[in-house]
């Protein structure tokens, strides 16, 4: 199926060309038909499997008509848990919209000023993207016409409920048409996720495309043991000094670990920057910038900043510090190996993480191989885990019993194959073998690595059961 085969206004053909895309993904395949013939749907999709088009791009045809009521409110309405996220949905409109006539695309985001908010949506707006608290400030106060809003998207809705989110989010819902269209984007869709769904959406179609186990199987996942926080800090030097690292992000457990550590990089010559939550909004999008253009080779980040972050040259992601919860682990993970692309995920463990990393092992259905590097082997040998993991072997595990090998250099090749990677209801083929689609040729072997003079360095072991 190509894009033409999707019906789409030329206009929206044209600029996916532009983007460089040859097929839809098959989040695409499935959402766009359903939603071009007007059904809510339900849809569970992560991020970096091509869910922002899936939404956009029949978001953009429907506003390739004139709206027949006379406002200037939003006809689409984008709701996103982070400003990060939102700034990238607008972005994605603005690239596949370019070449609609007269669509303009605002995002009313918190910590911005609110008199350019109010400028902004005292114009005609076709589409807004907005985080829900900052919205409902606008909408208290009487600054938007919903009158004419035809579609509600709801993006990482299971973030938003995380978050506290989604009492702002059926308020919002509220104050729009009853007759409008609803679209729910989640990573999964489960009890809470539908009563959401049951109150916000009519008849909603569910579309669940790649498991979370299928989508981290173009990422290479590493495990280092540490002594301390000197260990910790030479294992990091040893990463970063890779010249297969492109772009990093480093994730520590707060934000002041991710100041102090930045700087601490930054003075020791890497193009190092933090990004948290405590930044202002022009300081986080300055970084962001930063970090896009290539200004930037070093992203320390926590958590909740990183959400959204869509960059295909970041090569690898490194767990400073382990997440607190699972969840968090495979979100951070996947801000490598985006659009199709090889990454690897580096975590660093103490002693004391065992049951920790047992954790994210079942939650992702893969084991994390160990690895030692030559001169910087952990002093104490590790308390090894007893029980627990069942799942999948991780890439390293599988490479070494492939001859595997991707054509294209591992980039945008993830279509056609990830479709047969589950069945309808999202449940994978036990460990995403099947129809994987990502490409790992391009990337260095987890066995070799090397050290400074080139010699063959790296170890890697597996943790027994
Ligand atoms: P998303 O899941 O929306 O965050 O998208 C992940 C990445 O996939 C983004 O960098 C998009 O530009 C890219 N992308 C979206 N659709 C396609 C497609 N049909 N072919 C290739 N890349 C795509």
């Amino acid at each position: 199926m190509s894009f033409e085969d999707l019906n789409l206004n030329l206009s929206i053909i044209k600029a996916i060309h532009d983007s460089g895309y040859t097929t839809p993904t098959p989040i695409q395949k499935q959402a766009i038909p359903e939603l071009l013939s007007g059904h809510d749907i339900m849809a569970s999709a992560q991020t970096g499997t091509g869910k922002t088009a899936a939404f956009m791009l029949p978001a953009l045809h429907l506003l390739a008509t004139p709206s027949k009521i006379n406002s200037r409110g939003p006809r689409v309405l984008v709701l996103t848990p982070t400003r990060e996220l939102a700034l990238q949905v607008t972005e994605a409109a603005k690239k596949y919209g370019k070449y609609l006539p007269r669509t303009k695309v605002i995002s009313i985001l918190g910590g911005m000023p609110y008199p350019l908010q109010n400028k902004l949506l005292s114009q005609p707006v076709d589409i807004l993207v907005a985080t829900p608290g900052r919205l409902i400030d606008h909408i208290q106060r009487g600054r938007i016409d919903f009158s004419r809003l035809e579609m509600l998207v709801l993006d990482e809705a299971d973030r938003m409920l995380d978050m506290g989110f989604i009492d702002d989010v059926e308020t919002i819902a509220a104050a729009t048409p009853a007759t409008r269209q609803t679209l729910l984007f989640s990573a999964t869709l489960d009890g809470a996720i539908d009563k959401v769904a049951a109150r916000l959406l009519k008849s909603p179609k569910r579309i669940q495309v790649a498991s979370q186990k299928a989508r981290l199987d173009n990422i290479e996942q590493r495990l280092h043991y540490v002594d301390d926080m000197s260990h910790k800090n030479r294992l990091l030097n040893h990463v970063l000094r890779d010249e297969a690292l492109k772009q990093a992000i480093v994730f520590t457990a707060t934000k002041r670990d991710a100041d102090t550590l930045a700087d601490n990089l930054y003075a020791q010559g890497y193009a190092a920057a933090a990004l948290h939550g405590d930044m202002n909004q022009r300081e986080r999008t300055r970084t962001l910038t930063k970090l896009r253009s290539g200004g930037l080779r070093v992203l320390v980040a926590t958590d909740v900043a990183a959400r959204g972050i869509d960059i295909a040259d970041i090569t690898h992601v490194i767990n400073f510090d382990l997440p607190k919860f699972a969840e968090d682990y495979v979100h951070r993970i996947g801000r490598t190996g985006r659009a199709g692309a090889a990454g690897i995920a580096v975590s660093f463990a103490s002693n004391r993480d065992s049951a920790h990393l047992t954790k994210i092992e079942r939650y992702t259905g893969q084991r994390i191989m160990s690895h030692i590097i030559p001169g910087l082997e952990p002093r104490i040998k590790p308390r090894l885990p007893s029980s627990g993991f069942k799942g999948a072997p991780s890439v390293a595990q599988k490479r070494k019993h492939s001859s595997f090998a991707s054509t294209n250099g591992g980039r945008k090749n993830f279509n056609a194959a990830n479709e047969s990677n589950g069945d309808a209801n999202g449940n994978s083929n036990g460990n995403g073998h099947r129809g994987r689609s990502f490409g790992h040729d391009n990337r260095i072997n987890s066995s070799t690595l090397r050290n400074r003079n080139g010699s063959s360095a790296g170890h890697q072991f597996a943790r027994p059961k």
